[in-house]
C-alpha cells in the first residue's frame, strides 16, 4: 500500500516528552478521506496514553482525537464530503461494522473492539494508529463528521471527544427540561457537560474541588456550584440529582456523590478507569434504587447529532490555543487542573516548523 510521510508530535516512551517525529499515512483507498489537520484538541486521555497510565500504549505514540481540518483528497467511492470541505474526526476511526453494537450505531461498543484514532490497531498499515497531533490523517468516510458552518473551527474541535463523551450519557439517561444534573470536575469534559446539559434544558450543578472556578462555572451556565471537599456544602444537595456525570481522571471516593442522587438516580463515570477506592457502600444504592454506571465516547451518528445540536445552539468549547511545541507544558498544567477549559493545538505551528 502506498504511503506518505507526515510530520507529527509523539513520544517514544512513557518517560519522554513529546517531540517531532515522522509517521506514515496511507494513500486514500476508495472510501477514505484525507484531511489536512487545522486544529486538534488536547484531551486528558492523550496524557494518559502518552504516559501509559492505562497500560497497553504502543510507542511511538501520537495522541490527538479532537480533530478538525480540511478535506484534501477523497477516494473514488466517497459521497459524504468533497475536497475543500471542513471535516472532523473524533476518537474512532474504525469498527467491525457487523456486530450487534455496530448495527445499532454504537460503534464505541463494537463487540470486536473499536479502532481508536490513536493506539488502535491499524487495519491498513499494521502497527498502531496515530492521532491528530500530525499534519494529516486518512480516515474511512463512515468515521468522518461534518462541522456545522457557523461554529468556530478551533473551538469546535473539543466537541469531538469532550462533547460527545458528555452528550452520550445525557441522551441515554434522557436529560431534558427539568432534569437535575450534576457534573463532577470542571475540566474539558466537565465544562462541555455543563453547556450541553444546559442546552438540553436541565438544571445543572457543578461539584468542584477548586473554589476559584466557581465564577467560571456560573458563567458557563451552571446554576450552582458545590465545593466537593466541604461536607456541609455536600449536605445541601443530598438526594437531589437525577444524573451525575463524574469526569474526574483519577481514583477518588464516589460515596459522597451517590448520596446526592435522587431515588432511581444514576452516577455515570466517564473519567477514571480502574478499581474504585474506597469501596462503594451499597446501602444508599439499595435503599434508593441508585445506579452507578459507565460510558465511553459515543457512536458516529450520535456524534453528528451532537455536532448539529451545537450548531443550532451555538455551543462550542472554551479554549486556549497553543502551538504544537507547547504540548509538554500543557500536559503539566492539565495535571494541576489548570486548564480553562481545553487546550487546542493550532496545527500550523507543526507545519511551519
Ligand atoms: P481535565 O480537563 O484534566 O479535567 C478533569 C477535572 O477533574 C479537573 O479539571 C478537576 O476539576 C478534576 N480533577 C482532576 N484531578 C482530580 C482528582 N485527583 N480528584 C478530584 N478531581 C480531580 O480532563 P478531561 O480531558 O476532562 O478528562 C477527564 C477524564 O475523562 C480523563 O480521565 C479522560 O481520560 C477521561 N475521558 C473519558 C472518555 C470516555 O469516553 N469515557 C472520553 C474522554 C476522556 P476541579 O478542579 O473542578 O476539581
Ligand atoms: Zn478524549
Amino acid at each position: 500500500m502506498s504511503t506518505s510521510n507526515v510530520r507529527a508530535f509523539g513520544t517514544e516512551s512513557k518517560n519522554d516528552d513529546l517531540k517531532q517525529i515522522s509517521i506514515e499515512r496511507r494513500e486514500v483507498t476508495a472510501n477514505d478521506i484525507e484531511i489536512d489537520i487545522l486544529y486538534c484538541g488536547v484531551c486528558h486521555s492523550d496524557l494518559h496514553t502518552a504516559r501509559n497510565d492505562w497500560g497497553g500504549t504502543v510507542y511511538p505514540a501520537v495522541p490527538g482525537h479532537e480533530i478538525v481540518g480540511k478535506v484534501t483528497k477523497v477516494g473514488s467511492g466517497v459521497t459524504k464530503l468533497k475536497v475543500g470541505d471542513y471535516a472532523a474526526v473524533g476518537c474512532l476511526v474504525d469498527s467491525c461494522r457487523t456486530c450487534a453494537s455496530c448495527e445499532e450505531h454504537l460503534e464505541q461498543y463494537c463487540l470486536n473492539g473499536f479502532v481508536g484514532t490513536y493506539n488502535g490497531k491499524d487495519k491498513h498499515l499494521g502497527g498502531q494508529t496515530f492521532g491528530g497531533y500530525s499534519e494529516k490523517v486518512v480516515v474511512d468516510e463512515h468515521f468522518v463528521l461534518k462541522v456545522p458552518a457557523n461554529l468556530n473551527l478551533a473551538a469546535a474541535a473539543p466537541l469531538l471527544c469532550a462533547g460527545i463523551t458528555t452528550w452520550s450519557p445525557l441522551k441515554h439517561w434522557k436529560v431534558g427540561k427539568g432534569s437535575k444534573v450534576a457534573v463532577v470536575g470542571l475540566g474539558g469534559l466537565g465544562h462541555m457537560a455543563i453547556k450541553l446539559a444546559k442546552g438540553l434544558g436541565a438544571e445543572v450543578t457543578l461539584f468542584s474541588r477548586t473554589e476559584s472556578k466557581t465564577k467560571d462555572a456560573l458563567d458557563l451556565g451552571a446554576d450552582a456550584v458545590v465545593i466537593s471537599t466541604e461536607a456541609l456544602d455536600m449536605d445541601t444537595v443530598k438526594g437531589k440529582f437525577d444524573l451525575i456525570i463524574d469526569t474526574v481522571p483519577y481514583v477518588h471516593d464516589i460515596n459522597p456523590y451517590v448520596t446526592t442522587l435522587n431515588v432511581s438516580g444514576t452516577l455515570v463515570l466517564v473519567g477514571y478507569l480502574g478499581p474504585l477506592e474506597p469501596m462503594v457502600n451499597t446501602v444508599p444504592m439499595i435503599l434508593g434504587r441508585k445506579k452507578i454506571a459507565g460510558s465511553v465516547i459515543g457512536g458516529i451518528a450520535e456524534t453528528q447529532e451532537m455536532l448539529d445540536f451545537c450548531g443550532e445552539h451555538n455551543i462550542v468549547s472554551e479554549i486556549e490555543i497553543i502551538n504544537m511545541q507547547d504540548i509538554n507544558a500543557a500536559y503539566e498544567r492539565m495535571l494541576k487542573s489548570d486548564v480553562r477549559y481545553r487546550f487546542v493545538i493550532d496545527m500550523a505551528s507543526l507545519k511551519n516548523n
